[in-house]
């Protein structure tokens, strides 16, 4: 998939063209992935002319999580980042649905991967995102034969660059044998999440994910799919998943800032319950482009809404 962007981007303390958002070949970050990064999508309402932006606090916070991670700083605190990222969203005037990418990176020159004294650069920019897996299908997914990554080689719970080498590696093996996606087992041999979303299984018709000591990203839209069902009275549960208890459940889904909630129809060349989105999935799901896109009272908080200029 090609990326195009919108023409500005934060970058070095100020908005700049694109273009001019650069960094050296020898960039650290570059040479060893000694970087982290935060994705909050954006929803355009071409009627009323709003950008809904979809818990932008969560994804700040989980960002600076993953500096203190890390264990370097950031040149923000939270309402600064949410003030830059309001304002680059306003420059860029989107007329379309939207990723906000965040980036934090060892911005200097130096030889050697090292975190002592880091001061983590800042970044941002903006693309256009309408579906990143296929929505209208249900997806066919591969266990890889790529393990996850385990907090105490790459924190899970930070977005860390260099983690997601983990990712390409089981995306591709995914991909080249005709799969959508990949679901990464975890050193336990568990379950634990696709290469950039988490999953979910419902069986008996209790919704069940990994719980965070399997080796998962404490992902929003996870944590916003458990509320959701909690307040729709569907009983959640968050446990280990063995591998063959994906072939028996009843339905499946991935969650993610990018993929939204993606429903799964085989697993390994199974076939997930009947093979159509299932009830529950379905109600979710339904419910989920209702908030996102601001127009669901209850969960109104959980979206900042920007004017865009006719
Ligand atoms: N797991 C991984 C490894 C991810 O990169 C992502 C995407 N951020 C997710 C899960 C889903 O998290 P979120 O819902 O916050 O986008």
């Amino acid at each position: 998939m090609k990326t195009g962007s919108f023409p500005y981007a934060f970058f070095q303390g100020k908005i700049v063209p694109i273009e001019d958002a650069k960094v050296s070949v020898m960039t650290n970050a570059l040479q060893y992935g000694t970087g982290f990064f935060g994705g909050i999508r954006g929803y355009y309402n071409n009627e009323q002319n709003f950008v809904s932006l979809f818990r932008i606090e969560d994804h700040i916070k989980r960002f600076i999580d993953a500096a203190k991670i890390l264990g370097g700083d950031l040149p923000y605190t939270s309402q600064e980042f949410k003030k830059n990222i309001i304002e680059l969203v306003k420059k860029n005037q989107p007329k379309t649905n939207l990723y906000i990418r965040l980036f934090g990176y060892i911005g200097h020159t130096n030889l050697s991967p090292n975190f002592t004294d880091a001061h983590f650069d800042f970044s941002s920019y903006i693309i256009p995102l309408e579906e990143y897996m296929p929505m209208g299908k249900g997806l066919s997914l591969l266990v890889s034969s790529w393990q996850r990554i385990n907090d105490n080689s790459i924190s899970t719970l930070a977005k860390a660059t260099g983690g997601y080498i983990n990712s390409a590696l089981a995306r591709k093996e995914a991909n080249e044998n005709g799969y959508d996606e990949a679901i990464l087992l975890n050193k336990f041999g568990n379950v634990a999440e696709g290469s950039a979303e988490n999953i979910f299984i419902i069986r008996d018709n209790k919704l069940i994910t990994p719980g965070f000591s399997e080796g998962v990203l404490e992902g929003v839209t996870r944590k916003s799919v458990l509320k959701v069902a909690e307040d729709m009275g569907i009983e959640t549960v968050e446990r280990p998943i063995e591998r063959s208890e994906l072939y028996i459940a009843d339905e499946a889904f991935l969650t993610g800032t990018a993929c939204q909630v993606a429903w799964i129809e085989k697993i390994d060349r199974r076939t997930i319950g009947n093979g159509k989105i299932g009830p529950i999935t379905s109600q979710l799901r339904k419910k989920f482009f209702k908030i996102v896109n601001g127009e669901d009272e209850q969960y109104s908080k959980w979206c900042t809404k920007l004017e865009i200029e006719n």
